[in-house]
């Protein structure tokens, strides 16, 4: 007899892309709630959400940033879309070298949405401004996988994994080792 598949709830960000309008409050509020400190400064560059925009077509699709990708795009496909072409590249949630999308303006470090989990919100900040109702905050059933695998990775984790990437383990453990010296 097969053993049961466990399951749990999660909550997720469903996006209803013919109600987009392009209003890009999505991306201020994030960049906002996730500017140090909190809510300091709106910069749209920093946000962990993207609008993409085709004004010729009124096509606004939302892309919140995914994991961070070391190599460079290999993708080849195209989608055309109401007889508009669009690259893979388009709708990749990927922080990625081939482009700027997703990279931190000043540190140059990846962002990934992170879901406002470090803010404390009864609903995502993005969820929260998009009036015309593009954005929900709605609940899936999926299934139990191996608690490590399946724990979110935060801002320093994803930061850290790319500096790491970047410079190798010994170069970061140095460099963090001779920054905790000077600070003690
Ligand atoms: S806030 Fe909503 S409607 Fe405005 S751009 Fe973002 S997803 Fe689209
Ligand atoms: S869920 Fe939070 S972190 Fe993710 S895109 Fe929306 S506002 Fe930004």
């Amino acid at each position: 007899m097969t053993e049961a598949k466990k399951m749990k709830t999660i909550k997720e960000i469903r996006v209803d892309v013919n109600k987009c309008n392009g209003c890009l409050s999505c991306e201020m509020s994030c960049s906002a709630a996730h500017a140090m400190p909190p809510y300091s400064s709106v910069n749209p560059a920093r946000s962990r959400i993207a609008v993409i925009i085709d004004e010729t077509t009124d096509a606004y699709v939302p892309i919140r940033a995914g994991d961070y990708a070391q190599a460079e795009c290999s993708g080849r496909n195209l989608y055309v879309i109401e007889g508009k072409e669009y690259t893979e590249c388009s709708f990749c949630p990927a922080s990625c070298p081939s482009r700027d999308r997703f990279t931190e303006p000043d540190s140059g470090l990846p962002v990934k949405c992170d879901m406002c989990e470090s803010l404390s919100l009864d609903e995502p900040m993005c969820v929260q401004v998009c009036h015309p109702g593009a954005l929900s905050y709605v609940e899936r059933q999926v299934e139990v996988v191996d608690a490590a695998e399946a724990k979110p990775h935060g801002e320093k984790e994803i930061g850290l994994e790319y500096l790491v990437k970047r410079y190798g383990l010994k170069d970061v453990a140095e460099t963090v080792a001779r920054m905790l010296k000077k600070a003690s």
